[in-house]
């Protein structure tokens, strides 16, 4: 047993990994904060705006982990903003931490939908967020969010995203051409088109990227990857067997591109009754973490039928849903933590090298 003071709390946290990079917060300077009072033990601790959404189960860990050597002690640990600006990624040198991909093996299996909602239950969550478009066939994220205007291009030459709020940047080729206009791209079209459309928009800082991919083929998530470092990708499928298949050719496809898969999500799995807010099962459940498991990549979480997701996103109103409703949001927050949680594992595998901040 360690008789407690601020040394011993610290000593006790000292290579505990921050989230974000993987290095332990004591050499990251994010132990900000240790008191001791009798009985009483309080740690304050930095976290940047990348590691919010998953902040309270990191401050029981933290808490987990002083309890183990100081038995009897009683411990709190607080949060604090811990500032770290993103350094410059890529060629393009945009300024994102995380560029995470969304993709499926087929269309209309809710990927717009979760993409969407990830990345708003990630901004409620804390973090500074973007959602691109990607998906040029058929881009429906500004039908999803209600968004509607043309970019502008300015004084430095970039395209102004569309807002939401005033926080939320998303750009899409359906912001760029008329309602019902089919596209039809060739080739080294769609690869100008894409990389354009990451490079020159004015994404400002950001914590997480999320691009909504075209369904199918890996040319869009080949291009991307050369233009940017890509966190990973994740797959949207449904419990049908048939969207099963079609699900592990997108991540046989992600994997022969060299894009780490970050897990799977299982969307229309069982139905939330309105009424009783109950979840049956109609197509079958749980067939995607089985094939998860043999594809040896991480089962991120379900997300129910729920009529009020789907009314929401025909009216534009995805964002006021999951503002407003805590029982559509549960699942697509669970999904944002499991994401994060994720990338934290992956940074704890191999933490970056300590970085100067760019100027
Ligand atoms: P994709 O991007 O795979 O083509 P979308 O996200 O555009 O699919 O979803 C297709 C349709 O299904 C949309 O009308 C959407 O509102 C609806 N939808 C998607 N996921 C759900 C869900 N979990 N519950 C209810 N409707 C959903």
């Amino acid at each position: 047993m360690t008789v407690a003071t601020p040394k011993s709390l610290r000593r006790a946290i000292a290579d505990f990994p921050d989230p974000e990079t993987g290095r332990g917060l004591e050499a990251m300077g994010q132990i900000l904060d240790a008191v001791v009072d009798e009985h009483d033990a309080r740690v304050t601790v930095g976290l940047t705006t990348h590691s919010l959404p998953i902040a309270e189960e990191v401050l029981q860990a933290i808490v987990d982990r002083i309890a183990a050597t100081h038995p009897g002690l009683v411990v709190h640990a607080d949060v604090a903003p811990h500032p770290r600006p993103p350094a410059r990624l890529g060629q393009v040198g945009l300024r994102i931490k995380s560029v995470v991909l969304v993709g499926s093996g087929k269309g209309g299996v809710g990927k717009s939908t979760v993409a969407a909602g990830v990345a708003l239950s990630l901004r409620r969550l804390g973090a500074r967020v973007g959602l691109m478009d990607a998906d040029v066939y058929g881009p429906s994220i500004p039908q999803l969010l209600g968004l509607e205007g043309r970019p502008e291009i300015n004084a430095q030459k970039k395209i102004e995203p569309i807002r939401l709020g005033d926080d939320f940047p998303v750009m899409s080729m359906g912001f760029l051409i008329e309602k019902d206009q089919a596209v039809i791209w060739r080739g080294p079209m769609l690869h100008g088109s894409i990389t354009q459309f990451l490079g020159d928009t004015q994404w400002g800082e950001l914590d997480y990227l999320i691009i909504d991919m075209p369904p199918g083929t890996g040319d869009v998530a080949l291009t991307l990857s050369q233009a940017i470092p890509i966190a990973g990708a994740i797959v949207v499928c449904t419990p049908q067997e048939v969207a099963l298949l079609d699900a592990i050719k997108a991540v046989s496809m992600f994997r022969k591109v060299g894009i780490p898969i970050l897990g799977m999500v299982e969307n229309m799995s069982g139905f939330l009754c309105p009424d009783s807010g109950k979840t049956y099962d109609i197509f079958g459940r749980g067939g995607t973490r089985d094939k998860a498991g043999e594809l040896q990549v991480p089962f991120l979480g379900t997300l129910p039928i729920d009529i009020a997701l789907r009314v929401a996103g025909d009216e534009g109103r995805l964002a006021e849903l999951i503002e407003q409703d805590e029982r559509a949001r549960a699942p697509l927050d669970g999904i944002a933590r499991a994401l994060v949680r994720g990338l934290a594992g992956q940074a704890q595998a191999t933490p970056s090298r300590p970085q100067l901040p760019t100027l």
